[in-house]
């Protein structure tokens, strides 16, 4: 970096932070499909909106130089990014997945890339040797999430990277619970990390949108190659308001951060509370792999109440933390990963992997911290059956 020294400064200066021609010191919305041509072949850098807009530019070389990578690629949304960086495998590759993936991750590879002949194992990437076990000949990728949604299960990303790199895999991160603030896997050594820009680093849930930073030149040629040929594109008044969003990631991540080892406190010692998950806690299983790896504990938190509390009434008692799908915004969201967010991967999976019945989520917020504690208290107290 030649400026500035730290990701506070290139979360505001990073990428092309101005507009060269006028000075604005935000880039413009370049609200437009396609661009003149002084004569045949005579561009001025862009010819069409799907293959290069100078909005989502910024945004991708924002993204770029945030992950450490070598190219950012935006998309409409997380999983449109992740359906492009897929469409780098071919017919009869697998995939290996972590074993509490996203959801709609799972889905895209069980019923979408399914028709085309990639398949995908479900492995333990918490357990390197058990994960090194699941390399067939066929695998030439994996995807880890870490901490993984909804039970926060670590992977060690350095020690997947190597032993991936080993058999030859392309190691792709999904980053969006960390955010390059929080955690940076190109430099752990992963190929590429995606993102759901839905969450935290838009931050403010007014945005559907996705990314992806690969971390040498030929995965930047065939990315950019399948994100024109395939047309997932963010559009240009979206990747403003994500440029935007990015500007405050670590002044709002801070909050989230604080409130959340409270939260996460607050909950561990409550009576009503069975299990807690949260990679902040130094009882969280592979705490000290995550703190290696990243900044904190982030933000997420899930739990599981008694059995003798309702969760239906738990939900709906709740006044200030709005019971919605998503997360990451400044907002406390708490959802239901059996019925929500998880609802696509089958029973059976859930059951075996954790996510219960019981089980809740939730993205704290930036409110003030005793507004949360006071709304989680009193929903607790409503839901305790007599
Ligand atoms: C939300 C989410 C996605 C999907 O992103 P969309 O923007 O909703 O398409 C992918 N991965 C994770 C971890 C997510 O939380």
């Amino acid at each position: 970096m030649g400026i500035y020294q730290s990701i506070n400064s290139a979360l505001i200066h990073g990428g092309i932070s101005m507009d060269e021609r006028t000075g604005a010191v935000n880039i413009p919305i370049y609200q437009t499909s396609t661009f003149k041509q002084d004569g045949l072949g005579m561009m001025r850098g862009y010819e069409y909106s799907r293959t290069g807009n100078p909005t989502r530019e910024a945004l991708e070389a924002l993204i770029a130089e945030l992950e450490g990578g070598k190219a950012g690629f935006a998309f409409a949304s997380g999983l449109a990014a992740i359906t492009a960086v897929l469409s780098l495998l071919h017919q009869g590759d697998r995939v290996l997945i972590s074993s509490n993936v996203y959801g709609g991750t799972f889905r895209l590879l069980n019923q979408v890339f399914d028709h085309f002949g990639i398949s995908f194992t479900v492995s333990d990437t918490g357990d390197p040797a058990r994960f090194e076990q699941d390399i067939t000949a066929d695998v030439k990728a994996v995807m880890i999430e870490s901490p993984a949604n909804p039970l926060m299960t670590i992977t060690d990303i350095r020690q997947i990277s190597e032993i991936s790199h080993r058999h030859g895999l392309l190691v792709i991160v999904d980053n969006t619970f960390m955010t390059p603030y929080l955690q940076r896997p190109l430099p752990l050594g992963a190929d590429v990390v995606v993102h759901s820009a839905t969450k935290y680093l838009g931050g403010h849930s007014d945005v559907v949108a996705g990314l992806a930073v690969v971390n040498s030149d030929e995965l930047a040629k065939q990315l950019a190659f399948i994100q024109n040929a395939s047309g997932g594109v963010l559009g240009p008044f979206d990747s403003f308001l994500l440029i935007r969003g990015i500007k405050t990631l670590s002044v709002r991540l801070d909050r989230h951060t604080e409130n959340a080892e409270k939260a996460a406190e607050f909950l561990k010692n409550h009576a009503a509370v069975k299990r807690i998950y949260y990679p902040g806690l130094k009882t969280h299983p592979g705490y000290e792999t995550h703190r290696s790896q990243a900044r904190n504990g982030g933000a997420m938190i899930s739990f599981e109440l008694h059995r003798q509390f309702d969760i239906r009434v738990f939900f709906e008692s709740l006044k200030l933390i709005t019971l919605a799908e998503s997360l990451g915004g400044v907002e406390s969201l708490v959802c239901h990963p059996a019925t929500m967010t998880h609802a696509a991967i089958p029973k059976e999976i859930r059951d075996k992997v954790g996510i219960t019945d019981g089980l809740i989520r939730l993205s704290v917020g930036i409110e003030d911290i005793d507004d949360i504690l006071s709304d989680l208290s009193q929903a607790i107290e409503k839901s305790e059956v007599h």
